[in-house]
């Protein structure tokens, strides 16, 4: 089994998942006392959440770039970057180890096309939903239409991913919002599934809150790197 290395705490509430999904996963497929071999590196979430809404990716891009080197240099022989939004970096963290980087969009992607899904409401931070980096790769390397939702619902969306997902804050209210959110666009823009496009969002609603497919971007992103660490 390889050994994968996290790029976490972004926020921690979703790396704290991950850990566990990751280890549960090693169990399910290899049994008994088998376990993910990881190691993880977890950032302070302010210092990067404070360059994202400053637009400073260079900044942001230079902390990452230093800790996939950090994690390389300890013996990680695959890189899982435990957030959706921060693969707007992937390229230049791919580009700074020798190690491959497992990314997200991509194992989204085929999950959803593997479903016969082509036009998924995109439900993250309004930096995965209105630029090009992630709503791009869905649909050059993978044909499907994403579609997010109006400024209302990403501010909406937004929000709440920052000022409770992230805290540890799930309310009934924020989850309500979400499903009504998801019930207008499946009303007005013909949406056939839902990606929950950031790892916090698993806290809030699942596939038992819908009658349409729903994508989880952490388990799916979990399930592709222990298929890339047992391989
Ligand atoms: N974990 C979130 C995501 O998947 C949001 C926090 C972040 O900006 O990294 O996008």
């Amino acid at each position: 089994m390889k050994t994968l290395g996290l790029l976490g705490g972004m926020s921690w509430e979703s790396t704290a998942i991950y850990y566990r999904l990751l280890n549960e996963i090693v169990r399910e497929r290899l049994g008994g006392l088998r376990s993910a071999k990881l190691l993880l590196w977890s950032f302070d979430f302010a210092e990067i959440a404070e360059r994202q809404h400053a637009g400073d990716w260079e900044g942001a891009g230079a902390l990452l770039v230093e800790a996939a080197r950090g994690l390389e240099a300890a013996g990680a022989q695959g890189l899982v970057i435990c957030t959706n939004t921060m693969h707007k970096l992937a390229n230049e963290v791919q580009a700074a180890v020798s190690i491959p980087l497992i990314h997200i969009a991509d194992a989204t992607a085929r999950a959803v096309a593997d479903a016969g899904v082509k036009r998924p409401a995109l439900l993250a931070t309004r930096f995965t939903m209105e630029q090009d980096f992630y709503k791009g790769r869905l649909a050059d390397k993978f044909g499907l239409q994403p579609v997010v939702p109006d400024l209302a619902g990403r501010d909406m969306v937004h929000r709440i991913i920052y000022d409770e997902l992230c805290q540890g804050v799930v309310g009934e209210s924020s989850k309500a919002a979400y499903i009504e959110e998801v019930g207008r666009m499946r009303r007005d823009e013909q949406i056939d599934g839902v990606i929950m496009g950031c790892t916090e969002i698993t806290m809030l609603i699942g596939q038992g809150d819908f009658d349409i497919p729903v994508f989880d971007t952490t388990r799916i992103h979990a399930e592709a790197a222990v298929d890339f660490a047992l391989s």
